[in-house]
């Protein structure tokens, strides 16, 4: 917890020149700071917005092989699924939590296929012959999955993935990328490249709080933005030699009883385009996912359109009997895949990834997957290591992130942690769950500030991880705490209703916002969750999205 804040990290990043500058603070850009600098380097990342703003809060939070991509006959990016899913639950146990899946069939013909795919999806990856999916009669497959009414008359199978929390696994990284020395300092962006002849040397970047400009000089900058590769402007993009295609993909959120589902659930959608859909349990509530649109708009303000929301009610409503229009989902969330046109080298980058130096000095990675981020960050840091003539190998399949010893003991080490300052025991499992290793540090830190009560009816969250978030996880914003350390915004049909006066206090105390400040805060916020949502009603914002632009 002694690594420094983002303005300590910032002041450092300006005065002295790092080997590696990691621009973008998603998933794959944290995984990147972590290798590099478990492979001894003095690295620094930077965001223009927070950690994981982008396509890595977005996902559907899945780890996993992809079944569906087995259908492409691409075996080997299945397995690299899978195998990295396994690593994951062994790295970060708290974070990467198994997930059964239930698939529905009805037709035989179906069910031979889809047989066929799990035995396939069983070994790829562990190499290990064990059958892990099982068949389901209808009974099996209604016990999972009450309330469906169609699509089961064969019953079904069940299967294993695992499930995240995608925003927390990227901060998870990043907090271990800073026990390893990266100087991590979100809220400033790349606004240009500093170059010495034909070679990148740096960044000029402006930190989104201040306004002010700094350079900061490294001997590699790795570019790794997501879908804004092509938007920086801080390289031509004849020069970037790539062009990005983004498709949009969003989720709706509902209340379980609503739609009560005990596993995840795979529907088919009602179109022909043959996509499956998940409804996928979080908590009490359960989400439902994805549309796969390519889009040619900015990818700045992904939103929820009624055309979006209808394709994922039209099947959901069809395999379960219900009338569920936007209005009643509590939350909703969209965002943008990275999809590369016109490149027939990079051409397949959707699912895969790729590692370019378009130009000497900046090397970009792109593409992928969260589940594969460790993957891609490696192959970027080889990419480094070879360029200086060095042999230093990636060490993060053994880097632990964030949570040592067997979840069970983490777990009674937070309850006990509870029980000694009086707290509700049963709040064990969700702060283990987000906080590994340090969820008895945070029940202390919640205890001295007298901050251990919920922040909220029906989520897990203690009101004192919000001072948390600020002191120690590098939250600046509302917005930063509300949508990713806590993930209010999109579990809470309020997105924080009452509490949000009171997260604004806390925070401005711990970063001392004036009462102007607070409004502004609160405006940004709102206006932002309401953009987002688009069709799904955020109640109590009488802010109008225009407002905010
Ligand atoms: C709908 C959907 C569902 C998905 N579901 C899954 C899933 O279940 N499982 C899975 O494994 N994968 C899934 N994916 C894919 C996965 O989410 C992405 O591959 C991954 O999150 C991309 O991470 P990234 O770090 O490359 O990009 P991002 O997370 O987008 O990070 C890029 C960062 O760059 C920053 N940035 C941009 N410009 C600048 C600048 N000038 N200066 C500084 N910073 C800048 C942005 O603020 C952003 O934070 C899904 C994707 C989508 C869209």
């Amino acid at each position: 917890v002694s690594s420094p804040d983002r303005e300590e990290a910032l002041s450092r990043l300006t005065a002295h020149p790092v080997d590696v500058l990691v621009v973008g603070g998603g998933i794959t850009g944290c995984g990147v700071a972590l290798d590099v600098a478990t492979r001894g380097y003095r690295v620094g990342l930077i965001d223009r917005d927070d950690l994981a703003t982008g396509t890595s809060s977005k996902s559907s939070k899945l780890v996993h092989g992809g079944m569906r991509y087995l259908a492409t006959g691409d075996i080997a990016m299945v397995a690299e699924g899978v195998a990295e899913r396994e690593r994951l639950r062994r790295l970060a146990p708290h974070l990467v939590r198994p997930l059964g899946f239930v698939i529905p069939v009805d037709t035989r013909r179906d069910a031979a296929m889809l047989r066929a795919g799990l035995v396939l999806y069983d070994a790829v990856g562990t190499g290990r012959r064990r059958r892990r999916h099982r068949r389901l009669d209808l009974d099996e497959v209604l016990a999972d999955a009450p309330g469906l009414v169609r699509g089961a008359s064969q019953g079904g199978f069940r299967y294993d993935d695992a499930q995240t929390d995608d925003a927390r696994l990227t901060l998870q990284v990043a907090q271990v990328a800073r026990d390893h020395g990266a100087l991590v300092a979100p809220h400033v962006g790349a606004v240009g490249v500093l170059r010495r002849g034909d070679r990148v040397v740096g960044v000029t970047v402006r930190d989104a709080l201040t306004g002010a400009e700094h350079d900061i000089e490294a001997r590699w900058v790795v570019l790794a933005t997501g879908v804004w590769a092509d938007h920086l402007g801080v390289l031509a993009p004849e020069e970037l030699g790539i062009r990005l295609r983004p498709a949009k993909g969003v989720h709706l959120v509902f209340e379980r009883r609503d739609l009560p589902v005990n596993r995840a659930v795979v529907i088919p959608s009602v179109t022909d385009d043959r996509r499956w859909l998940f409804l996928i349990p979080w908590g009490q509530q359960v989400y439902v996912g994805t549309t796969d649109t390519p889009v040619d708009e900015s990818p700045d303000h992904p939103t929820v359109t009624a055309e979006d929301a209808g394709y994922l009610l039209a099947a959901v409503n069809d395999a379960f009997g219900t009338d569920l229009h936007p209005v009643d989902a509590i939350g909703a969330w969209a965002g943008y895949r990275p999809l590369v046109a016109g490149n027939p080298e990079v051409a397949d980058l959707s699912r895969r990834h790729a590692v370019l130096e378009p130009v000497p000095g900046l090397v970009m990675v792109t593409g992928g997957k969260l589940t594969t981020y460790r993957r891609m960050a490696a192959d970027t840091v080889d990419r480094i290591v070879a360029g200086d003539g060095l042999r230093r190998r990636c060490r993060t399949r053994r880097v632990a992130l964030g949570a040592t010893g067997a979840p069970l003991e983490g777990l009674a080490r937070t309850r006990a942690a509870l029980v000694t300052v009086a707290g509700d025991p049963t709040a064990a499992g969700a702060l283990y769950h987000r906080h590994g290793d340090r969820a008895d540090e945070v029940v202390r830190f919640a205890a001295d500030a007298g901050e251990l009560d919920p922040l909220l009816p029906g989520l897990p969250y203690l009101t004192g991880e919000v001072r948390w978030a600020a002191r120690h996880e590098l939250a600046r914003s509302l917005d930063d705490v509300l949508s990713r350390r806590l993930r209010v915004a999109i579990r809470d049909r309020e997105a924080g209703g009452a509490a949000i006066g009171r997260v604004v206090r806390i925070l401005a105390s711990e970063l001392g916002w004036d009462e102007a400040e607070c409004a502004r805060q609160v405006r940004t916020y709102l206006s932002g969750v309401a953009r987002e949502r688009g069709v799904v009603p955020l109640p109590g914002s009488d802010l109008e999205v225009d407002d905010a632009r």
